[in-house]
């Protein structure tokens, strides 16, 4: 993991937080070829649930919505943790930490970083929304929260986009965005964050459907991550025990991916029943019943949920890339990504900077910067630049070279995961990339 974090700074990934300043706990900004891995990950949800299926809309809700939202949806009550602060240190814990010993509020319990007796408090409980206040006035009438999930607004909307759309149950809405959550123990790089991105589907049936789509969409998510190129060795699926259901969950699973501080969640597909658009219901007063034209039966349908984290998946990803080879006595260190989720697609290097193959170089740079994101660089070694590139994930590297230049305009361009190198004429090119980004 540290090799990890250190590349992800070193290249661009992933940047601390206002670190100049020392950085802001449990908040990272995503740098050049960060913000386009993601991107690409968010892009490639966004196709396969929006534009390749008839029956999922998309949703840009905003973040700061109606408090009455998170009343219904039981998170001004109940998402909280609980918490125990030491008297003495003034550090603070969850409750279950495991480093805890004994009982805390009894003078038997041991703070496990200052390691006073009886200082610890008796758990309370916190609340992990941030609060903010709307308008010019900071009083309790006018807090908002930012939200700790994206799917409130789609459940909110859920009458809204049936009615504009024309969809008729089952369909989905899908939505991407920034959540919110003042986590207590946050940690392990962008694993658990205070500011993250998900990407939630919520898919709408009928009562009684929802076991078989709930099926359906536990395989499709799995089926969509192979597709990214994780090893399926690393992933798997854990079922909800009775204890860990939500209480308004009829059924859940987490896909898990080993990371290299174990098997952890980046995904939940989850049965919630009609908990959320009753609850919607009943605290707006607004009917939310679905009318089937079919039967004319009236309904409360059922949601489906996969919920994803754009960090966490990335995260998984890079982690999944990562590897330490040793090739012709050399290490070197290589980010094997899937090529259509690369930040850059192609490097561009003249061999050496003369006799034409600059100019060369740069021709056909624009000429694929309009179609791919591609890179051009003539400085070091070839050797160091293809090096440099293997540790950004750029799947191709293009060399200009004299035969280029003085014979037949062909290229090299060298696999970064084979090594191999095949000359391609020039001006297929562009043609050459399209082919091999496809998927
Ligand atoms: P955890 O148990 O790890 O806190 P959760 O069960 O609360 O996660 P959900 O509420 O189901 O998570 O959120 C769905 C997805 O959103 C998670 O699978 C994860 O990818 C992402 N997510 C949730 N909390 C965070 C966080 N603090 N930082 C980064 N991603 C998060």
């Amino acid at each position: 993991m540290e090799k990890l974090v250190s590349l992800a700074k070193r290249r661009g990934f992933v940047f601390q937080s206002s670190e100049i300043y020392g950085g802001l706990g449990s908040v990272w900004d995503y740098g050049p070829l960060g913000v386009e891995l993601k991107k690409n990950v968010k892009e490639r949800w966004w196709r396969s649930m929006v534009h390749e299926r008839e029956d999922i809309e998309g949703l840009d809700a905003a973040i700061l919505m109606h408090p009455k939202v998170w009343e219904a949806s039981g998170h001004v009550a109940g998402f909280t943790d609980p918490l125990v602060d030491c008297k003495h240190c003034k550090n603070r814990f969850r409750a279950d930490d495991p480093r805890i010993k004994g009982t805390p509020g009894q003078p038997d319990a041991q703070c496990p970083v200052c390691g006073s007796r009886g200082t610890l408090t008796p758990p309370r409980m916190f609340n992990l929304m941030f609060k903010t206040f709307m308008g010019p006035v900071e009083e309790a009438a006018a807090v908002v929260y930012l939200r700790p999930e994206t799917a409130q607004g789609i459940y909110v909307n859920y009458l809204n986009v049936l009615q504009s759309s024309r969809q008729k149950i089952p369909f989905g809405i899908a939505q991407l965005g920034k959540a919110f959550r003042n986590e207590i123990t946050p940690g392990n790089f962008t694993f658990r964050t205070r500011e993250f991105e998900q990407m939630e589907m919520q898919f709408f049936v009928k009562p009684g459907s929802d076991g078989e789509w709930f099926e359906f969409w536990r395989h499709e998510r799995m089926k969509w991550l192979v597709g990214l190129g994780l090893r399926p060795e690393k992933l798997r699926f854990h079922q909800h025990t009775r204890e860990e259901l939500a209480h308004y969950a009829k059924d859940a699973y987490d896909i898990q991916y080993e990371f290299p501080f174990g098997w952890n969640e980046f995904e939940g597909i989850h049965n919630r029943t009609d908990f959320d658009l009753s609850r919607h219901q009943q605290f707006s007063g607004k009917k939310l019943e679905y009318l089937d034209p079919a039967t004319h039966e009236r309904f409360i349908p059922y949601v489906v949920e996969t919920s994803a984290g754009a960090d966490r998946t990335t995260l998984a990803l890079l982690c999944d890339a990562y590897r330490e080879q040793e090739v012709a006595g050399e290490k070197r260190v290589v980010l094997q990504l899937h090529p259509a989720l690369a930040p850059l697609k192609a490097a561009i290097f003249p061999l050496v900077n003369k006799d034409g193959m600059p100019e060369l170089a740069r021709r056909i740079f624009d000429d694929l910067r309009g179609r791919f994101n591609v890179f051009y660089d003539d400085s070091g070694s070839i050797g160091r630049r293809y090096r440099r590139q293997d540790e950004a994930g750029t799947p191709f590297g293009i060399t200009i070279d004299g035969q280029s230049v003085a014979q037949d305009g062909t290229v090299t361009v060298r696999d970064r995961d084979t090594l191999q190198q095949e000359r391609v004429a020039g001006e297929r090119l562009a043609g050459y990339l399209a082919e091999k980004l496809r998927t």
